[in-house]
């Protein structure tokens, strides 16, 4: 059945010239099929790349949107139109009229884990990867971190020479995982290394090993010369953790490293979106034109 299905894909994607983005925290059988895996910045930087007339991205909305924004002549389709990521609504823009109003020179600084409206109303967007880049390379010496609390007070301490206002969003997946539960982990495996995504709480970060996205994550682990890691962040990453390094051991800290949006997305809904070329992502002109510009101004400045 599920041979049947990727080859199904496999005729679909040429005969309707698709090709398929997916995060790394998509299950391992829909990564596998997916033409380009990776973390947020690669795939927003891969659908500019692109040359296929659609995109089907196996990702949570706001990749989606990215992927349009930057795009507008291609028809981007989500597999799941309902994975949503409960942290990208975590801002109103009027909490930005008002930071705005009280730091004059205040860069907005918007994680792409964001919705495109948020996006419209910052001045650059980041991604975990490329945020430290970003962030040093503005002028801006006050700094509107969102929406993303955790993520902005990391990139805020390795940056102390620029102020940071932080906003109170969070990963419910990332800051599930617990210091307690991973001291435990530690306790159970002494020679692991732990490597965390910026996105979990403070006290996490502080008893890790490396910090970093899931791309640096990933490349950390295939350089490191230990054998053994506990992993901080979505379980999904596991698949490609395990691909690349069959000799080393991963570890993760307890059961709800999962992200339920992230594993919406099944063989089953990327035929039936590849079949229907549906839901198609839509974004008002208007607002495109404007969350393009905070978008291309991330990847110019990551460059
Ligand atoms: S893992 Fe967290 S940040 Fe990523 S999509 Fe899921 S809820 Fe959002």
């Amino acid at each position: 059945m599920e041979d049947s299905i990727k080859k199904e894909i496999e005729q679909l994607k040429r005969k309707k010239d698709v090709v398929i983005l997916a995060h790394y925290y998509v299950d391992g059988q829909v990564q596998e099929l997916a033409d380009f895996v990776g973390d947020s910045y690669f795939l927003a930087k891969k659908a500019t790349e692109v040359t296929e007339k659609n995109i089907l991205f196996c990702g949570v909305s706001f990749m989606g949107e990215s992927a349009k924004i930057l795009n507008p002549g291609k028809r981007v389709v989500m597999a799941d139109g309902t994975a949503d990521c409960p942290m990208a609504h975590m801002l109103d823009i009027d909490r930005i009229a008002e930071v705005r109003r009280e730091y004059a020179d205040a860069a907005v600084v918007c994680y792409v884990n964001s919705t495109a409206e948020i996006k419209a109303y910052s001045d650059v967007c980041v991604t975990s990867s490329n945020a430290l880049r970003v962030v040093r390379a503005l002028p801006n010496r006050n700094i509107f971190f969102v929406p993303d609390e955790n993520l902005g007070r990391y990139i805020a301490s390795q940056i102390p020479e620029k102020n940071f206002i932080l906003n109170d969003g969070f990963c419910h997946v990332h800051t599930s995982i617990y210091k307690e539960e991973l001291l435990h982990a530690k306790e159970l495996h002494p020679d692991a290394l732990v490597l965390s995504h910026p996105e979990c709480r403070e006290n996490v970060l502080e008893i890790s090993d490396f910090i970093g996205s899931t791309s640096e994550i990933l490349s950390f682990a295939e350089r490191s010369e230990a054998k053994e890691f506990i992993i901080c962040t979505e379980m999904g990453v596991f698949y490609e953790l395990e691909l690349k390094n069959p000799n080393k051991k991963f570890y993760s800290v307890g059961h709800r490293q999962f992200c339920p949006n992230m594993k919406k997305i099944s063989l089953e809904k990327v035929l039936y979106a590849m079949e229907t070329l549906e839901p198609v992502v839509e974004i008002d002109e208007k607002l495109r034109i404007k969350a393009a510009k905070p978008l291309s101004r991330m990847l110019e400045l990551a460059k």
